[in-house]
């Protein structure tokens, strides 16, 4: 991939639309946009102009945007094209683009050189794709926190302590009989334990983001009536949210996604769970037990008016044993008996009825609880699993750091490579295989 040819691609979601967008990248887009429009462009302002085919006919009549670099998204010249959201036009337009020079964009590609020049740093960049991919608001705000800087200051504000601790043991060492009075007077103790204490903090915000991203994957079992779907109808509804699933990320068993409080809970049915001899049927089990195997919790569903049956006992003795469950006593409201959450040894048992909506709130308590949910919207960072390993590695050099705090060198170098780890974050220290892979799950345009 070279970094100075001109990218373009379509940026809006295939399909018809009022408007759609064709985005091209270069480091000189002047001659390009010469033959394109039928006008001259002042840079950032929206033009009307007719967009032009090879003959000077025109393609579509639209609002053209042009941002000379560095002002610009990649920080190189950019040129959008809006117009008339048909896939037709938007792929005429298109091939105009490649015709004047420019070649298809690989997904994230726009995103990946804003990184390159120094638009945005990595955990930035990463998010611009959570934000695309969130499926519930709470993770949406979260990633645009990350998106303007909250995550990457944080890590950033890390390694500055980092710096200047550093600064000082680096100093120490070329005096090395004075060694100890020198760290004590700079107080390289309380600096370590001060960044200990910070890097926890973002550890567990990170932790409790990373739900908000990759969500909760409930299993839900019961015999037929007892009222699952009523269940994740009225959980859906009151919450006005049923969750949509992202294209191409959709796991075959999971067929539904509800919104508990912001935290997407991704709902595994059992119902096909049978013996069965048919081919498609059978691929569809195997999905389903591959799902369950990766799932934080199980759902099970009784209605309460006949109890649990023998039937529920298999299909929970089938699944592993480690997994939480939660037992969900519905239809409260045929008994008479009052919404409760009871716990007892291990075992979570709501009663509700997801008839009337009684105890749902008590049912979302549940589930949040099981999967480790402390809340705190505001204070998270919605991390990715890259993130968190970097976060743990860093921890871990810290902690060997204090342990080897009376060598000097060996406690230098454990420092220096926390700091290496943290740099990983926000791409200081990253391979090329690495951005790459992070880069080619974005969509295409972006
Ligand atoms: P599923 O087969 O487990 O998905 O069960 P459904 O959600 O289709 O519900 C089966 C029947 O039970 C339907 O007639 C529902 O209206 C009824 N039902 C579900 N939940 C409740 C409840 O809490 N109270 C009452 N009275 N009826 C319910």
């Amino acid at each position: 991939m070279s970094q100075n040819d001109t990218i373009a691609a379509i940026a809006t979601a295939p399909g018809r639309a009022g408007i759609g967008i064709v985005r091209i990248s270069g480091s000189s887009l002047t001659d390009m946009s010469a033959r394109l429009v039928n006008r001259r462009l002042p840079p950032r302002r929206a033009m009307l102009a007719d967009f032009l085919d090879t003959q000077g006919e025109v393609i579509d009549r639209g609002i053209v945007l042009y941002f000379p670099a560095p002002h610009s998204y990649t920080g190189e010249d950019v040129l959008e094209l809006q117009g008339h959201g048909g896939p037709v036009v938007l792929q005429m337009l298109l091939r105009r683009c490649l015709e004047l020079g420019a070649r298809l964009a690989e997904p994230g590609e726009f995103t990946k050189r804003a990184y390159l020049n120094d638009k945005l740093d990595l955990a930035q960049a990463e998010s611009v794709a959570d934000l695309i991919d969130a499926t519930t608001a709470q993770a949406a705000r979260s990633a645009l926190r990350s998106l303007q800087g909250a995550f990457s200051e944080r890590i950033e504000g890390l390694t500055r302590a980092l710096i200047e601790l550093r600064t000082v043991v680096e100093a120490t060492l070329d005096f090395p009989d004075e060694e100890i009075e020198f760290l004590r007077r700079a107080d390289a103790e309380g600096r370590l334990a001060a960044l200990r204490d910070q890097l926890a903090h973002v550890q567990q915000a990170s932790q409790q983001g990373s739900l908000l991203r990759e969500g909760m994957h409930v299993v839900l079992a019961g015999q037929p009536n007892v009222g699952k779907s009523s269940l994740l109808n009225r959980m859906a509804g009151e919450e006005l949210a049923i969750v949509t699933e992202i294209p191409g990320t959709t796991r075959d068993a999971i067929r539904q996604s509800i919104d508990v409080n912001g935290v997407p809970a991704h709902i595994i049915d059992t119902a096909g769970l049978r013996d069965s001899s048919d081919t498609v049927e059978k691929l569809g089990i195997a999905r389903t037990w591959a799902a369950i195997g990766k799932a934080d919790l199980v759902l099970l569903v009784i209605d309460c008016t006949a109890g649990e049956s023998a039937s529920d006992n298999a299909i929970l003795a089938r699944l592993p044993r480690s997994l939480p469950c939660i037992r969900v006593m519905n239809k409260i409201d045929l008994i008479g008996r009052a919404a409760a959450l009871q716990r007892t040894d291990g075992a979570t048992v709501v009663w509700l009825s997801a008839k009337t909506g009684e105890g749902i709130e008590l049912l979302r308590q549940a589930l949040l609880d099981t999967v480790g949910w402390r809340g705190g919207g505001e204070g998270l960072f919605m991390a990715r699993e890259r993130h968190l390993q970097a976060l743990a590695a860093a921890q871990a050099h810290l902690e060997r750091a204090t342990q080897l705090a009376r060598q000097l060198e060996l406690f230098a170098e454990e420092l220096r490579l926390t700091q290496e780890a943290l740099g990983a974050i926000t791409g200081e220290y990253t391979a090329d295989d690495l951005l790459g892979e992070i880069f080619s799950r974005f969509c295409i345009g972006k």
